[in-house]
């Protein structure tokens, strides 16, 4: 994105950069990748837990808003990420690197190379002047020569609209000017990850909003941007939303598909769910058995199957990340209407609830059943049409 490109030494395991097969030694393709994170905090009170069981994948030119009340384990979240903080259990990968492992002066050069942070207080050093705030870290990365250093902080500055500012002290500027001038800083190395913690946090909307269209043109530019807020219009205009309460993730799509749902629900529904792999092709539920479960597609594509009359079986529709089926069955009782499977394209992942919980979610939610009442019913028109239109009686 920049004019100006720094030489640098390569790493052999450069983060950020396309693995060379598509999959980067952690296994995935995730760019980030957490699994299973657990932190503990130990306090005067006792053990506290701010993270529990926390997955979370992000890839490559994901513009990721975190959100949740104070104290709901943002920080500690994104911490993970950066390395300022380290899991108690679980493990933390960026691209190839296990974060969780590394030392603090491993910690610091990887940071320094793959990560941006940019911070509510913005951190500025308040005796250095604008532009050798945005040099330190070229400096202490040891990256180009000192006038090398310069102009690309420069540059950085220029976009960011602050060039003119470029020697004065931080305390000089506003504070939403310190922002831009915090973000120049952590675009110094050109890292592919930037991790803003409540970036808008200290400033009047307008300026937020210009630095989160900062953010958005960054992203377009290809890096990915993890960013803590407290602002609910500010997450709904990044690419992918994740909700956190008590130190645990709700799951994405519930949030997504029933938004009716409290905060309190969906953590309680989130633990009620059970993730579920099938491979491509295998069966979900098979045409006229029991019905017991309700499912929501996390992942992938689910086919939905019906026989037709010549003894065979057709494809009547696909279902994709963030559609459910079961819920008739469950709302109206009887069998599985059809057969489900993962589609032959490839994995299907589904998050499956229980009849029992399933019915009390439903009774505890007008919106939810209403919502739910609302596609059955179009479902069984659909379904109906079909049978008609393939001579079914
Ligand atoms: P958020 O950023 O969502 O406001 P944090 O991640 O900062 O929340 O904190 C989550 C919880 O963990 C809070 O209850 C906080 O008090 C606690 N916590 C955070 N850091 C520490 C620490 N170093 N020692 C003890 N408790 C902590
Ligand atoms: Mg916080």
């Amino acid at each position: 994105m920049f004019g100006i490109q720094l030489r640098r030494t390569p790493t052999p395991n450069a983060n950020g950069h396309p693995p060379a097969n598509g999959t980067y030694r952690n296994g995935n393709d995730h760019l980030i990748h957490l699994h299973t994170v657990d932190k503990v905090f130990q306090t005067a009170a006792g053990p506290f837990r701010a993270l529990h069981q926390v997955n979370l994948e992000v890839d490559r030119g994901e513009f990721v808003a975190v959100i949740g009340k104070s104290g709901s384990g943002k920080s500690t979240l994104i911490n993970m990420v950066t390395g300022i903080d380290r899991p108690t259990a679980g493990q933390v990968f960026v691209g190839d690197t296990p974060v969780h492992t590394l030392g603090e002066s491993q910690l610091a050069v990887w940071r320094g190379r793959n990560v941006g942070i940019i911070f509510q207080f913005f951190q500025l050093l308040p005796t250095l002047t604008i532009v050798e705030n945005v040099m330190l870290p070229m400096d202490f990365g040891g990256i180009g020569t000192n006038r090398e250093r310069q102009e690309r902080a420069m540059h950085l500055l220029a976009q960011m609209e602050m060039a003119d500012h470029a020697h004065k002290l931080p305390s000089a500027v506003s504070g939403g000017q310190q922002q831009r001038v915090a973000i120049a800083r952590a675009l110094a190395n050109d890292p592919p990850i930037l991790v803003a913690d409540e970036p808008t946090g200290n400033l009047d909307s307008r300026t937020a909003d210009t630095v989160f269209a900062l953010f958005a043109g960054l992203v377009a530019e290809g890096k990915t941007i993890l960013m803590v807020t407290h602002d609910r219009d500010l997450a709904r205009r990044a690419t992918r939303t994740v909700i956190i309460a008590d130190g645990e993730i709700i799951e994405e799509q519930l949030a997504h598909v029933f938004p009716d749902l409290t905060e309190d629900q969906l953590v309680r529904t989130t633990r009620e769910i059970d993730l579920q792999k099938y491979p491509a092709g295998a069966e979900i539920i098979h045409a006229g058995a029991a019905a017991d479960r309700f499912y929501l597609v996390t992942k992938g594509t689910v086919e939905v199957v019906v026989p037709t009359d010549q003894g065979g079986e057709v494809v009547a529709t696909r279902l994709e990340r963030g559609q459910y089926f079961g819920e008739i069955e469950l709302l109206r009782g009887g069998p599985n209407l059809a057969t489900i499977r993962a589609a032959a394209t490839g994995e299907a992942e589904v998050a499956a609830m229980d009849r029992e919980a399933f019915l009390a979610l439903v009774a505890e939610s007008t919106g939810t059943r209403q919502a739910l009442e609302h596609i059955a019913q179009s479902r069984l028109a659909e379904n109906a049409a079909y049978r008609v239109r393939n001579g079914h009686a």
